[in-house]
């Protein structure tokens, strides 16, 4: 559709050009108001009044009324005018090492978490291997082409993965729902996972062709092979597009084993700092090992509601009773203001404030191994 007139021997009189403007600009305002209509009067198909999340266009947090702090151009612009972030210091802690492949694709019994990066750890408890947002594309975007671009590689590829019984996804932000990587992890030998996601993401896997998923409210849980996960809240939003914030929940996932050993293991993507915490705690006790984003801090007047702070990861790590906390969210994807390395750095700092041992919440190396309870390089991992 031609909008305006051209200038030249066919553009008609002054008055026939107010008129086309006035037609335009009405067509403009409807529109503008279809959008705005329809946006208000679509409810969502999992939509329950009687739960105070949601909402009948999508979900809320539990303890934040007003969501946004500031305006993303207003952070956008003072951060090109100040050149942020800065080069990391120092790409050393955010290597990756070579992961003991041997050793995780035969382990069925030693509680393990091996940080691939990002938010994607390979979780084996309870028997299962269980992988969390999984992401290995080069791009944390909807476009292969443009967008935050990985700064170190993953410490696993696909192929190197044992074969993976559950996958978990806090929420449908690029840098946690990849579809790529979903999509190999469907067609891996032996079957495809069991895809545990927040209400609304399911839906959004079976558009994509994947259909072996269950999707969970929060509080809900679902056993899988005995070991109990349970969807749970934290402090965040969800969004693909311009126009489906808060459509789709977000949450975190608590995994409980029901073998001998009864782990408790916490994991949340993204999260900024709440009363959630203390909520989860009071109903499912102190946490053997949780793994809490310590990454994309900056600056806290945009990103305090969506993102914690190290010293806001320390505090989860206390509300939660964790015996041992490993800092996730960091040194792949420069998404915001602080240098790429600072997370660790600012993280030791926090522990030391609080006086936490600094062995209670640690960073790890992509590809190296935690086994609960004892810190272990992948040199010195022996065979089962
Ligand atoms: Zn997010
Ligand atoms: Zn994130």
């Amino acid at each position: 559709m031609q909008w305006l007139p051209h200038s030249g021997a066919n553009s008609g009189t002054t008055s026939d050009t107010c008129a086309r403007l006035r037609a335009a600009r009405m067509a403009a305002c409807a529109l503008a108001a279809c959008i705005a209509i329809a946006g208000c009067t679509h409810v969502h198909p999992h939509y329950d009044p009687t739960r105070a999340h949601h909402t009948p266009s999508g979900f809320r947090n539990n303890y934040l009324d007003h969501f946004f702090t500031g305006s993303f151009w207003a952070w956008q612009w003072q951060r090109w005018r100040q050149g942020l972030p800065k080069p990391p210091a120092s790409v050393e802690e955010m290597q990756p090492v070579p992961a003991n492949l041997s050793w995780l694709q035969q382990n069925r019994s030693e509680p393990a978490a091996t940080w691939i990066g990002h938010a994607t750890v390979l979780l084996q408890a309870g028997g299962l291997n269980i992988l969390t947002d999984p992401m290995l594309s080069e791009r944390a975007s909807p476009v292969s082409w443009a967008g935050p671009k990985r700064k170190t590689p993953p410490a696993l590829a696909l192929t190197d993965l044992p074969r993976i019984d559950v996958v978990i996804v806090s929420h449908n932000h690029y840098d946690h729902l990849d579809l790529p990587t979903l999509k190999a992890l469907n067609t891996q030998a032996g079957g495809p996972p069991l895809f545990l996601v927040p209400l609304g993401v399911g839906d959004w896997l079976r558009r994509h062709g994947i259909s072996h998923f269950t999707q969970l409210d929060w509080w809900q849980s679902l056993p899988v092979h005995g070991v109990r996960l349970h969807c749970v809240p934290v402090q965040h939003w969800s969004a693909r597009g311009l126009f489906d914030r808060f459509e789709t929940l977000w949450s975190g996932w608590v995994i409980e084993t029901e073998d001998e050993r009864r782990l408790k293991i916490f994991f949340t993507g993204d999260t900024g700092y709440s009363r959630d915490f203390a909520d989860i705690t009071q109903r499912f006790g102190a946490m053997d090992f949780a793994m809490i984003p310590i990454g994309a801090y900056e600056p806290r007047w945009f990103m305090r509601h969506q993102h914690v702070d190290p010293a806001e990861a320390v505090q989860i790590h206390l509300d939660l009773r964790a015996r041992r906390s490993l800092g996730i969210h960091w040194g792949a994807f420069e998404l915001t203001d602080e240098p790429l390395d600072d997370p660790p750095r600012a993280l030791r700092q926090a522990l030391q404030a609080r006086g936490v041992d600094p062995q209670d919440f640690v960073t790890l190396r992509p590809g190296v191994t935690l086994q609960f309870g004892h810190f272990i390089q992948p040199a010195a991992l022996t065979q089962p």
